[in-house]
């Protein structure tokens, strides 16, 4: 706010309360000036009157008291001539003297003035009385006539001179009289005017102050009054002046310049107030303020919406008790909250929680089913601001995320998470109990090709299956989880050891090799269980997941469909592979591989027309280790590429030196087609060695075409267009080998030599076999039995009318310098038993 303004003050001759207090002091001047007036009038009134008193009282008494003396004077000396007595003539002579002496007592107070010559007159009268009191005590009585005559002459004298001094007092009397009546006079002439020059001189200087005093104040008076109604514009008017009102003035323009800036002050105010307003009711989450009385201070429109509050009740000053009892009434209160009973979870509540003056966040689960997340704010001073979000689709979002972190959602039941989880507390419970646990680690055998032939809903549909397998297989206190993949724990509570996990394992593996319906298909897997003793086999989760996975992985090595418990020998297993891996990537280095071919017979002309070529590693500790053995570890060591270029390449050369009808077979990976450009490498090699392309026989197992993407088929028709024979190796190992037919045209079928083994023993497989025959001959492709060891079973496939056989019977794998031999000892052979 602004405070003082610097003015340019013009000289005013007096202040307002000078000119008041000379207003006062004239009329009290006047006021004084009279009254002195009168007073001095008053005064010396008195004073003639006191005069006249004195003059009345005292010096006529004593011309009277004279005149008397005088009288009983005269009569004692007119007595005397007649007296004969001397004594009374004595006497009255004593009574003379007494009166005269009174008399001249008398004198001084009346010898002023007129009777100045009293005293005179006096003596000769004593002096003639004297005398004629003489002559009569000499009993002259003649002479004593003559001398009262005498005697009264001087009386007579004296008699006038009192009488002359009575007409002088009296005239004095008159005098002092009119004088008085003067004053009076005079007084009323000065009291006249006295109080018509004060008239003259207030009246008109009275009038004239105040009228300008008044015409300011009025000035005044309109500004403030415009001021209060808001009206800045009003010009603040006499701030010139160096007077009172020109201070009064001076303030109220200051004034003027507060309510400016109090104005825009609250101008601002207002628009923040708007904006402010604005912001809150476009606040995603709803805002509610109350105070220490637990009144609405302030909401927003969110929160009436929220709770679906009518507009008075979004007042301010609103109860809060008004709203909540609205809430529960119309079904948006608190879930459990009645009109008599507090409701949980409310702000009076958690008093102590607001009292420490924390942030409180709170869910309230709402009557309509909704959840709306409160957060209080205690307020100093008492009361709360609280802000309200409904949080319903982000609990059902985190509960659904929760159940992601904790369920697979295929099979909806635990997954790796909270499997992990499981077992650490699973520890824990050993930890306090001293019962142990196992845990079963389940592979799926064959799920991947399942998955690949079928699809994934299918896939999936199995996966959900085997989770309610495995859920009814185990006890209550058992737990099941998905670990991914086609990987499946559980963990069996209450195991000492492995005479409580066996009969699980085993009802684990055959409740999961039973056949599955998906839909109409009919599907059959199995499983592979490694099965670990916990704290036997593992004291922690890590060790228990790590050997249980060298169980599992020993199960799957040992043929699948089985179990296998852990023990510390399966480490060594497993360092076996270790090292062989290690000797692997060793041998890659060196030039340790090395083919050996094994012929091929063609039944109907009883030539051998292909020898398929078989890696050969010879170790120098572990002596030839067999492609079966070190193949799968090429591939998951990524080696197979290289491997399979160089078998290809020492084939091909090979091969180019052998007489014009006999191919060579050479086996590829899946890998190989997965991994670098497999057409390019055959054609390079091919170009490389010279070996014609339709002397190159290639052969895929089924895995190969399990991914089904096009571009293994396009490499294939590419192969296959450049005159290289494709076969179908492995055939019927796989469950729907047949569905491979559809996706590629082979020109071969390899029968696996699993069918051709148990020829004698299982009339399915002759069925089996004639039906591979039978179908392969309709699709135009040839067929090839594998593993045709005995006459017998060159008989039962010769019969079943496969067109090739491979096998011990024929020839074993030779060396490339032994092929020769093996080819003429196999051509004999089959001259031998067409014969
Ligand atoms: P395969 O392609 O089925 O090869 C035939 C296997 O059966 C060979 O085993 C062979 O020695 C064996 N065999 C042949 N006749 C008989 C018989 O009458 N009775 C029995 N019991 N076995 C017979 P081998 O050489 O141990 O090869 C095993 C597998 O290793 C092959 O099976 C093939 O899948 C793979 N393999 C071998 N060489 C290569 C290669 O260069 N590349 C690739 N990718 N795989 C290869
Ligand atoms: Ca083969
Ligand atoms: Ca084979």
């Amino acid at each position: 706010m602004k405070t003082t303004e610097c003015f340019h003050l013009p000289v005013m001759p007096l202040k307002i309360a000078a000119r008041l207090y000379i207003l006062a002091g004239l009329a009290l001047a006047t006021v004084v000036l009279l009254s002195t007036a009168a007073l001095h009038f008053v005064t010396r009134t008195g004073e003639d009157v006191r005069d006249i008193r004195k003059l009345v009282q005292v010096e006529l008494s004593q011309v009277y008291d004279m005149e008397l003396l005088l009288e009983r004077h005269r009569r004692i000396v007119e007595s005397a001539p007649v007296e004969l007595d001397r004594e009374r003539i004595a006497h009255l002579r004593d009574r003379a003297r007494d009166v005269i002496e009174d008399m001249y007592g008398n004198v001084p107070k009346i010898a002023s003035g007129p009777g100045a010559a009293l005293g005179e007159t006096l003596a000769e009268l004593t002096t003639q009385g004297e005398r004629a009191l003489d002559l009569a005590a000499e009993f002259a009585q003649e002479e004593a006539i003559k001398q009262v005559a005498a005697y009264s002459a001087v009386a007579r004298k004296i008699q006038t001179e009192i009488a002359s001094t009575k007409i002088e007092h009296m005239s004095r009397f008159e005098r002092d009289l009119k004088r008085l009546a003067a004053s009076g006079n005079e007084l009323t002439r000065w009291v006249e005017v006295g109080t018509l020059v004060a008239l003259l001189l207030i009246g008109p200087f009275s009038l004239l102050v105040t009228g300008q005093i008044v015409r300011r104040l009025k000035r005044m008076t309109q500004t403030m009054l415009r001021l209060a109604e808001h009206d800045t514009s009003v010009h603040v008017s006499g701030t010139r002046f160096r007077d009172e009102l020109g201070d009064m003035a001076r303030a109220l323009s200051v004034f003027k310049a507060n309510a400016i800036e109090l104005l825009s002050q609250q101008r601002e105010i207002q628009t923040l107030n708007r904006r402010f307003k604005f912001a809150l009711d476009n606040m995603s989450r709803g805002l509610s303020m109350f105070d220490s009385e637990r009144r609405l201070i302030v909401c927003n429109a969110r929160y009436g919406e929220l709770y679906g509050l009518p507009e008075h009740l979004l007042v301010p000053g609103t109860p809060f008790s008004d709203i909540r009892r609205w809430r529960i009434s119309n079904g948006t209160g608190v879930a459990g909250d009645t009109i008599d009973g507090p409701g949980k979870g409310w702000p009076f509540e958690s008093r102590a929680l607001i009292d420490r003056g924390e942030m409180i966040p709170l869910a309230h689960d709402l009557e309509d089913g909704r959840i709306i997340q409160v957060s209080f704010q205690p307020l100093d001073g008492g009361g709360w601001v609280a802000l309200h979000e409904d949080a319903t689709e982000e609990r059902r979002q985190d509960a659904r995320i929760e159940r992601l972190a904790h369920f697979d959602s295929v099979t909806n039941i635990a997954n790796r998470y909270f499997f992990k989880e499981r077992l650490d507390s699973a520890f824990g419970d050993v930890a306090k109990s001293e019962i142990g646990f196992a845990v079963h680690w389940i592979d799926l055998d064959r799920f991947k090709e399942v998955n690949d032939t079928f699809g994934h809903p299918t896939g999936d549909a199995l996966l959900q299956q085997v989770a309610a397998r495995l859920n009814n297989a185990v006890r209550a206190d058992d737990f099941v989880a998905r670990l991914g993949g086609d990987e499946f724990a559980v963990i069996q509570t209450g195991v000492q050891g492995n005479a409580e996990t066996e009969p699980l394992a085993l009802r684990l593996i055959r409740v999961l090799s039973e056949p599955y319906m998906i839909g109409a298909l009919r599907i059959e897997i199995g499983a592979s269980v490694g099965v670990v003793v916990a704290p036997l086999q593992g004291e922690t989760a890590e060790d228990l997941i790590r050997n249980a996975d060298i169980a599992l992985y020993q199960a799957k090595a040992s043929g699948r469909g089985c179990h296998v418990n852990f023990e510390p020998a399966l480490i060594e297993d497993l360092k076996a592979r270790r090292s062989l891996e290690a000797d692997l990537l060793e041998a890659l280095r060196g030039e340790v591989f090395d083919l050996h071919y094994q012929p091929i017979l063609d039944l109907s002309s009883g030539t051998v027309t292909v020898c398929e070529a078989l890696m050969r590693w010879k170790h120098p500790v572990r002596g030839f280790v067999s492609p079966a053995v070190f193949i799968p570890v090429a591939e998951e060591m990524g080696a197979i590429c290289e491997l399979g270029e160089f078998a290809l390449r020492r084939a091909c050369t090979d091969a180019a030196h052998w007489p014009d009808g006999i191919k060579v077979a050479v086996n590829l990976s899946a890998v190989q087609f997965a991994e670098g450009d497999l057409y390019q490498t055959v054609l390079a090699v091919l170009a490389e060695t010279g070996l014609a392309p339709h002397r190159l026989e290639l052969e895929i197992t089924e895995t190969v075409l399990m991914r089904d993407d096009a571009a293994t088929i396009q490499t294939l028709v590419r192969l296959r267009d450049l005159g290289i024979t494709i076969a179908l190796d492995d055939f019927g190992t796989g469950f729907s080998s047949l569905n491979y037919l559809r996706r590629f045209p082979f020109d071969k079928i390899k029968i696996d030599q699993s069918f051709i083994r148990d020829l004698p023993s299982r009339t399915e497989c002759v069925a089996i076999v004639r039906a591979i025959a039978d179908l392969a001959k309709t699709l135009g492709m040839r067929t090839v039995a594998e593993g045709v060891e005995t006459n017998d079973h060159l008989q039962r496939v010769a019969s079943a009318g496969c067109d090739a056989v491979q096998g011990y019977l024929i020839s074993r794998p030779v060396a490339r310098e032994a092929l020769a031999g093996a080819i003429a000892n196999a051509c004999g052979r089959a001259h031998a038993v067409a014969a």
